[in-house]
This record gives C-alpha cells, sequence and structure tokens, in this order.
C-alpha cells in the first residue's frame, strides 16, 4: 500500500474545508509540491496536522481533486464506492419509476460524494463521465460497483482529460451489450436520439429537462420560436410537441441538419413545417433583422466559449449584446428563454446582464421563470458552485 499523502491547508481555507467545502484547491494548499502521482489518496490536515479531511488528487480544469470524506476512519476502497453510488440511485428511485422519461442523470460527481464523476442513464444503458486521471484510477471499483447495483444493457464512458482538459476520442464502450445507435429515449413522453460513442456530447442536455418540459407544456402553443444554437434542436422539437405554429433553429454545426431532423422524425413531425438553418447566429441575427423577422418566443443557449471562423464568443463578455440581439428579435409581449451553464458567472450576475441588456434598448421586462439544475442534477449546500446552470424566462414587454 502506498502512503497517504499529507497536504497541509492554508490558515485561511481551514473553516471551508471543514464545512464540507469539497473541492481540493491548489491555491488553499501549503505544500502541493508533493502532488505527482494522480489517484493518490490524500489528506488535508490543518496547521497542527490534525485531519480536517480526505479525498484524491487529480487535476481538473483549476482543481486539484475532490473531498471524499470527513471521517478519519472511512477507508477510501471498493466498499466506498459502493456505498455513494447505491445512495444516489436509491435517491433516483421516482426517475426510474416515471413512465414518461427515461433519460437521468444518476450520479452528479461531489453532489453525490464523489467529485469528477457523473453517470447518465439512457434507457437501460448507463453513461460514466470521468473529469481526471485521478478519478480514472478508481475505475474498476466504480464499474464493479455499479454493474452489481443495477440491471443494465451497456456501459459507455466519456474520458475527459487530456493534457487540454477535453475529451478523449476512443471508443467509450465499457462492458454489456453494443448500443444499436442511435438509441431512443423518452423525456416527458418525447423521444430524442441518443449516441452514446460518438463524440464528446450524446445529443441531448439533461440538465434542461424542466425547460424543455415548459416550454413544451406552457409556452409554445400556437407560437413561432427561434431556437439559437440549436443543435439536435430539442428546444425545437419540445416547441413543435407542445403546439408551435413553426420553428426555426440555428447552429453553425453541420451535423445539426441530420440531428435535428431524425428528433422530428421520433416524434412524427414533419419537419418542412420547421426551418433548419446550419449558420453562424451572429450572421442570422443581421439576416433577420434585414427582413424584419420576429418571433414570439426566442430560445438562447450558447456554450460558454465559441469559436467559428468568423467570431469568438464568451458568455462572460458577450451575453449582453447577444441578448441585445435576442430582445431585437422578440415580438412584445414575447417570451425569451436565456440560458447559461457558465459556472463562473453567478445567477445574480446574470440577472444583471439581462437588465442592462434591456436597459440599453430603454425597454421594458418581467422576469417570468427562474431555473437552475433540475433534482437528479445533485447539488451541496457547501458547493453552490456545483449548480452552474442558469434559466431565465423573460417577456419582452410591450412598453
Ligand atoms: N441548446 C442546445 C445545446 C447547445 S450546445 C440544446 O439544448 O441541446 C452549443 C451549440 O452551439 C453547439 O451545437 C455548437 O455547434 C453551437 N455553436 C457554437 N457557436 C455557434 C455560433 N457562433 N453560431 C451558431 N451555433 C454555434
Amino acid at each position: 500500500m502506498e502512503q497517504d499523502i499529507q497536504l497541509q491547508v492554508k490558515p485561511g481555507f481551514i473553516k471551508k474545508y471543514q464545512n464540507g467545502f469539497p473541492l481540493i484547491e491548489k491555491a488553499a494548499l501549503v505544500n502541493p509540491d508533493v502532488l505527482k502521482k494522480e489517484g493518490v489518496i490524500v489528506h488535508l490536515v490543518d496547521t497542527h496536522r490534525a485531519f480536517l479531511a480526505k479525498g484524491y488528487y487529480g487535476r481538473q480544469n483549476k482543481g486539484y481533486g475532490w473531498v471524499l470524506s470527513q471521517k478519519q476512519s472511512e477507508t477510501i476502497d471498493a466498499a466506498f464506492f459502493a456505498r455513494k453510488i447505491q445512495k444516489a440511485l436509491q435517491l433516483r428511485q421516482q426517475f426510474y419509476h416515471h413512465p414518461e422519461t427515461t433519460a437521468f442523470r444518476v450520479f452528479n460527481g461531489e453532489g453525490d460524494g464523489i467529485g469528477g464523476l457523473t453517470i447518465d442513464y439512457f434507457d437501460g444503458f448507463y453513461l460514466l463521465q470521468w473529469y481526471s486521471e485521478g478519478i480514472y484510477t478508481f475505475k474498476e471499483a466504480v464499474i464493479q460497483a455499479l454493474k452489481n447495483a443495477v440491471d443494465y444493457r451497456g456501459i459507455y464512458e466519456k474520458k475527459r482529460f487530456d493534457s487540454k482538459g477535453k475529451y478523449i476520442d476512443d471508443d467509450d464502450f465499457v462492458t454489456g451489450e453494443r448500443g444499436e445507435f442511435p438509441i431512443v429515449v423518452k423525456e416527458n413522453g418525447v423521444k430524442l436520439a441518443v449516441h452514446l460513442n460518438e463524440g464528446a456530447m450524446v445529443g441531448v442536455f439533461l440538465d434542461q429537462r424542466n425547460v424543455r418540459q415548459r416550454i413544451m407544456t406552457h409556452y409554445a402553443k400556437g407560437k413561432t420560436v427561434l431556437n439559437m444554437f440549436s443543435y439536435t434542436g430539442a428546444f425545437s422539437i419540445f416547441a413543435a410537441c407542445g403546439g408551435a405554429l413553426k420553428t426555426t433553429s440555428v447552429d453553425v454545426a453541420n451535423r445539426s441538419r441530420p440531428k435535428t431532423t431524425e428528433n422530428f422524425h421520433l416524434n412524427g413531425i414533419d419537419e418542412a413545417q420547421h426551418d433548419i438553418i446550419v449558420e453562424d447566429v451572429f450572421q442570422y441575427f443581421k439576416y433577420a433583422r434585414k427582413k424584419q423577422l420576429s418571433f414570439d418566443m426566442v430560445v438562447v443557449d450558447p456554450p460558454s466559449f465559441a469559436k467559428t471562423k468568423k467570431h469568438t464568443f464568451s458568455v462572460g463578455k458577450d451575453y449582453k449584446d447577444l441578448m441585445k440581439d435576442t430582445i431585437a428579435l422578440t415580438k412584445p409581449d414575447g417570451t425569451i428563454v436565456a440560458s447559461t451553464n457558465y459556472s463562473a458567472l453567478s445567477m445574480q450576475k446574470f440577472k444583471g446582464i439581462i437588465a442592462q441588456a434591456f436597459r440599453e434598448l430603454n425597454l421594458n421586462y418581467q422576469l417570468l421563470e427562474v431555473h437552475t439544475v433540475p433534482e437528479d442534477f445533485r447539488t451541496i449546500a457547501s458547493f453552490p458552485e456545483g449548480n452552474y446552470l442558469k434559466v431565465l424566462f423573460i417577456k419582452k414587454l410591450d412598453k
């Protein structure tokens, strides 16, 4: 057995770890240089070398690993991982029994006690995502624990930790049956195509489930809907299923056209009634303004950072302008769904950006709904940063 490594926590950070903060930050450590091999168990200790917490070393963005236990006597072994996974599964029982939804998150990183690992369920298939080489060293114990705890058709994984913290493009199959992709999952009765072995993204972002449902059940009927950064068209599909007059989906990636069409077909919708436009949204804004187009509802859900040939976009710098463009295309009394998953931006700041965009246009708005991550994306009070999603439903007022 290797010796566990002692990491001394700077005085200013001790309280934080005592209160259950799960992320091991470099800035909190007196002696980060002792860390060499990812996956080693580390003990956080105070100035007097008294135990604070134990966790593992793994480089993820700016993080140096995650706390796994605040109990000195708790051993990090196969049984530990099995306990965490069983608990997480227990908490999702109502999702397994939902007749109209067959895709959800069963394990959400530090929210379920193991930072750097997520597990999603897609109609009998499981997808594990490993966010550092460190957490990946526990692969055997985690997969064994999952296999013991659930009935599964197949298990897939994504390794999201090359030297730049990116997805490693590999065969993502782990064990069980190989899926015939796309597999078709249901979400509140709507069908969506999922590909577990085709790059970093699988076709649906599960964290927007409640937003999609609200659009379908409360907003879409009889409306024209513009879906910016549409990816596989999920928001458009739900709007169409909710009775939208017409949807327009805009995404710069070529794949978005066949993937959106596929999702329309799965739900028996004739895509000829809908527009799928492969274009940079910033070009589309210009075009739409020239043609004086306007929509009853506009959904904007950009990536945190994006680079196309013409444009570099970052949520932190550019969301206000994006919002101003969006407001311009929204009919008076129309609805804007503004979304971001940029974790460095707080809800309060995000709301401030929206307010500023309206102010600069001399227009008024009413905030209708606020959404964050859904309940299967479990978060803990000691790490509010884990709740990265911010979605606002906004009504553009007539005057
Ligand atoms: N709203 C989608 C998820 C968006 S993912 C959903 O709910 O499923 C981000 C998408 O933005 C990607 O599909 C990417 O191709 C697209 N994208 C990035 N930059 C873009 C740009 N400048 N114009 C249009 N699409 C862009």
